[in-house]
């Protein structure tokens, strides 16, 4: 490789290519072997409701612990996109959280799983989500499943069915990172969504006077009967402003960080002991 190397910038430009290429090559590699190696984890992150704070339901996510470092999900989870381990992982994560789940103390609790496009598009993808309710035990009424909105590039009319396969199970479909995709209203109507997550980049932007993408987002979602909620609340401001602009659900580390089971078993302990005594 280093023979095709060019000195001076050329030469600089390329060693940053090839040593991106090798680290996503290694990570790529690194991806073959995650389940088997006992690398893979779900940590879950609470929505509580905005008008009550009572918790909602819980959003599972995925961590991998690769060669001494915590390597992201928003860099590995294309990257399995780009292999094909992502069925397997996605199936793993399925079935961890359901199992998590089935547990849970509060048996109300709602358990809400991403999955990528390439995922639910599988033939088998229907059958593997009944397999993982069977095993665990959890009722598909406490399962929701988040898809991105840059889904609505792809095969409607087979997203579509997908859909209402998982709704016939009355398993809810929640629209992910709303706002940064590409899709048509007549696209949300005819998909007929349960839930509508409005992406952390609007709730960070937005101000008391500068709200006006939220606030129709909300609008829109209230008129095709989803729910809301919105993504990555650090601040109180922030809470505030979108619980009075009539949010749903409120998600963020203001609340609470993406934690392992047990200490979302204890977060929830003392929160409701918090909101008893109140
Ligand atoms: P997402 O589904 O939109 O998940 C929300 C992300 O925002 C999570 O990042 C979460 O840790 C982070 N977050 C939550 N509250 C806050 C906040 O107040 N401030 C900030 N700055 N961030 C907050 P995470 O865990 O790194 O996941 C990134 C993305 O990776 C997810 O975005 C999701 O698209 C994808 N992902 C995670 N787990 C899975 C999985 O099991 N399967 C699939 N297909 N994708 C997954
Ligand atoms: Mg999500
Ligand atoms: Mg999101
Ligand atoms: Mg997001």
């Amino acid at each position: 490789h280093q023979k095709h190397i060019a000195s001076g910038q050329v030469g600089v430009y390329s060693q940053a290519l090839y040593a991106k290429l090798h680290h996503e090559q290694t990570l790529l590699e690194g991806l073959r072997h995650a389940i088997s190696q006992k690398e893979l984890s779900v940590v879950y992150q609470p929505i509580l409701d905005a008008q009550t704070e009572q918790l909602w339901a819980v959003e599972a996510l995925l961590r991998w612990q690769f060669a001494g470092r915590s390597i992201s999900p928003a860099e590995f989870i294309p990257l399995a996109e780009k292999n094909g381990s992502i069925y397997e992982i996605g199936n793993w994560v399925l079935h961890r959280a359901c199992i998590d789940a089935a547990h849970w103390d509060n048996q109300a609790l709602r358990l809400s799983v991403n999955v990528s496009l390439m995922q639910l598009l599988r033939d088998d993808f229907i059958a593997s989500v009944d397999k993982a309710l069977a095993s665990s035990g959890l009722a598909p009424q406490r399962l929701h499943l988040e898809v991105t909105e840059s889904i609505f590039s792809d095969d409607m009319d087979l997203l579509a069915s997908k859909i209402s396969a998982l709704k016939a199970r009355h398993i809810k479909v929640a629209i992910d990172d709303f706002g940064t995709g590409f899709s048509s209203l007549s696209m949300l109507q005819s998909l007929d969504f349960d839930v509508l997550k409005i992406d952390r980049s609007f709730v960070q932007q937005m101000t008391e006077n500068n709200n006006a993408i939220v606030r129709a987002t909300l609008l829109m979602a209230n008129e095709l009967g989803c729910k809301t909620v919105a993504e990555g609340i650090e601040t109180n401001e922030q809470a505030k402003l979108l619980t009075t602009m009539g949010v749903d659900c409120l998600q963020g580390y203001l609340y609470a960080r993406p934690m392992n089971n047990k200490r979302l078993s204890q977060w929830y302990t003392s929160w409701q002991q918090k909101h008893q005594t109140q």
